[in-house]
């Protein structure tokens, strides 16, 4: 064939990713072993019985044709209520894009403010597509890490020393993925202050904000960062909607606007009978409060069976789908542990290093089971960590 363009071969260099041990698990799994999956990031559960039931009745109503660009009125309005909610600013239809999912909103954003050869900065531990997002783009990147010591939050000292003439941008994730940091608003004012000092805009990912512990504070709600952030909003989390692809952009409208054209030329719109059931989704609230309890519960309960154990510390772990634990006390290369613990116990969890120095020495744990199944990979840690030589 001829030669690929070298922006698309270069979006994800071929290489190790930290995702081995997961597929060797699922394969374990499929090969009838009582593996305990604590590896991914998907819902245990089916998207709530009101929303499947809106797309049934938009199907048969005849939901079968294209979509305005920016998206459905009512689905704009819907989501600009539920962002307004998000941020604590009054957000106005004009002020979002809808969009395939999260992940396609973060890839607006990142198009729609760096050129080539731009740079950006991004907090670590970072979701694994950041970036080949950027790399999508051309764009150029460094990674700042947090320290696990201090809950992983962001230190606004260390990523201004990042800053350089053509950075343009900062990406930040709270509830955090990987970590379940929930940043603090005293960390976020840091963040803000670098980014209008800068003239810089901050690209907040909060995704999943409906699942944090404590309060939720967006970096748009600080004051001058209304006009600077944009806000990467999903249904995949709060509604559970994984597999429906929808989210959205918040940030000025004249941005907003621009972004538009790359609806046009990428999706031409979202699919009609999904966005019709997302608007009573978004408009009922249908499965939010039930899915934030479930993960709340999950969360103290799989927690409160570690909390005590020897050479086990919890670091960040407040909010999102995740716990993250510190096993460096056990052994400290973190990817020997995830296998080890895999062969000896069956349970797959993903490495920490997989997704930045910083979480070296952890693994990372997915709350996406039931309680009991959390609790029983819980005692498998404890016999794994007392027997480990
Ligand atoms: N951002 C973060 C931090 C995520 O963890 C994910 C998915 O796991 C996404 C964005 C993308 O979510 P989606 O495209 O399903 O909305």
């Amino acid at each position: 064939m001829p030669k690929p363009s070298s922006r698309i071969s270069n979006i994800i260099p071929s290489g190790k990713d930290g995702w081995e041990v997961h597929f060797a698990a699922w394969q374990r799994k499929e090969a009838g072993e009582p593996v305990i999956m604590l590896s991914v990031g998907d819902h245990d559960f089916d998207t709530p019985v009101e929303t499947v039931e809106a797309c049934v009745a938009a199907v048969r109503g005849g939901h079968h044709h294209y979509t305005p660009l920016p998206g459905i009125p009512a689905l704009r309005d819907a989501m600009a209520r539920i962002s307004t909610q998000c941020t604590g600013v009054e957000t106005t239809a004009d002020e979002v894009i809808v969009t395939p999912g999260g992940q396609a909103a973060l890839y607006a954003a990142v198009q729609g403010v760096l050129d080539r050869g731009d740079h950006a900065i991004v907090v670590a531990p970072y979701y694994a597509t950041y970036p080949g997002t950027f790399r999508a783009a051309e764009a150029d990147f460094t990674v700042v890490e947090t320290r696990a010591a201090n809950g992983f939050q962001p230190d606004a000292a260390a990523i201004e020393k990042a800053v350089r003439k053509n950075t343009r941008a900062i990406l930040i994730n709270t509830p955090n993925n990987p970590t379940g940091a929930v940043y603090t608003r005293a960390a976020l004012e840091g963040l803000a202050d670098v980014c209008r000092r800068h003239d810089l805009w901050l690209l907040s990912d909060e995704v999943y904000w409906t699942l944090g512990g404590g309060e939720h504070v967006s970096p748009r709600a600080l004051p001058g960062m209304a006009e600077r952030t944009l806000v990467i909003n999903s249904m995949s989390k709060s509604h559970g909607m994984t597999g429906w692809r929808l989210g959205w952009l918040t940030g000025p409208a004249d941005f907003i606007a621009l972004t538009v054209n790359l609806n046009l030329v990428t999706t031409y719109g979202l699919t009609d009978f999904v966005s019709h059931a997302a608007i009573e989704a978004l408009n009922n609230g249908y499965g939010v409060r039930e899915i934030a309890e479930r993960y709340a519960g999950r969360r103290t309960v799989f927690l409160d069976a570690v909390r005590g154990m020897n050479d086990v510390t919890v670091r960040g772990s407040e909010g999102g789908m995740y716990a993250m634990l510190d096993i460096s006390a056990i052994e400290p290369d973190d990817e020997k542990f995830a296998w080890a613990f895999l062969d000896a116990e069956k349970v797959a969890v993903m490495p920490g290093s997989s997704f930045g120095e910083a979480a070296a020495g952890h693994i990372r744990i997915s709350l996406c089971q039931p309680e009991d199944v959390l609790r029983e990979a819980a005692q498998r840690l404890r016999r794994f960590a007392s027997s480990y030589r």
